[in-house]
């Protein structure tokens, strides 16, 4: 292989690396995973609230019924003295008629809270059904996404790692003075390298060199692009 396509290549292989890097590390950042991690945190947060509001309805209702049915066991007592036949008196049995009315209206004013209280409940427990559903599968998807990445990671390591040692291979190769060259012309320029097409033109900045940097070319000398300064090699130089 000849130096020029040494060189070549090693633009390629140094392309690659700087290519796979980035990817690498976009592939750390994870965006979309991010947010979903912050998705099932806020869900689980949601979770643990209406279950505390559940808890709540839940000891509500407990001590609404808890009323119902003292008020209830009052209520049977009345009906025993009212309808027992013990008590002749008048006003009193009209006292008694009077507080077994009051009891049922409270009764039936409890009975409301309680249904309302039913209602809310189911409303909170379909709520809890459905966060627990969905928690469920972005769990699964964040689960499985940290595993590909994981595998994605270890491959595009594994490439670097390819490369960089293609890279090192290269730099044995290349002889002293091409490598000096493009160092000195990659630190001013991202790709060092440039190739010439339609004849005479430069594919580093689209611009036409002149007809000795075409003559210096064809004698294979190392030549650079006047206008941008990289190294210029024909496709001849590649085959
Ligand atoms: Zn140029």
């Amino acid at each position: 292989m000849s130096q020029k396509k040494y060189l070549w290549k090693l633009q390629e292989a140094e392309d690659k690396i700087k290519k796979n890097k980035k990817e690498l590390d976009s592939i750390g950042k994870d965006d979309d995973l991010h947010k979903k991690v912050s998705e099932y945190k806020n869900l689980k947060e949601f979770y643990e609230n209406k279950k505390n509001e559940k808890e709540k309805v839940e000891n509500m209702l407990y001590k609404e019924e808890k009323k119902v049915k003292e008020i209830s066991y009052e209520e049977k007592e009345i009906k025993e003295k009212l309808y027992g036949g013990s008590i002749k008196d008048t006003k009193q049995l009209e006292a008694l008629y009077e507080e077994e009315e009051k009891m049922k209206e409270m009764i039936n004013k409890i009975d409301q809270v309680i249904l309302t209280y039913m209602e809310n409940l189911y409303k909170i427990e379909e709520e809890i059904k459905q966060m627990s559903i969905k928690g469920k599968s972005l769990g699964i998807e964040i689960k499985e996404q940290i595993n590909k990445n994981k595998i994605e990671i270890e491959k595009m390591k594994k490439e670097i790692e390819e490369e960089i040692k293609e890279k090192k291979e290269l730099l044995q190769k290349i002889n002293e003075n091409y490598l000096k060259l493009y160092t000195e012309v990659k630190s001013k320029k991202n790709h060092p390298i440039a190739l010439l097409i339609d004849e005479n033109i430069c594919t580093g900045c689209h611009m036409d060199v002149s007809i000795m940097t075409l003559q210096n070319l064809k004698k294979d000398k190392l030549t650079l692009c006047e206008n941008c300064g990289r190294i210029l090699f024909s496709t001849r130089d590649l085959q």
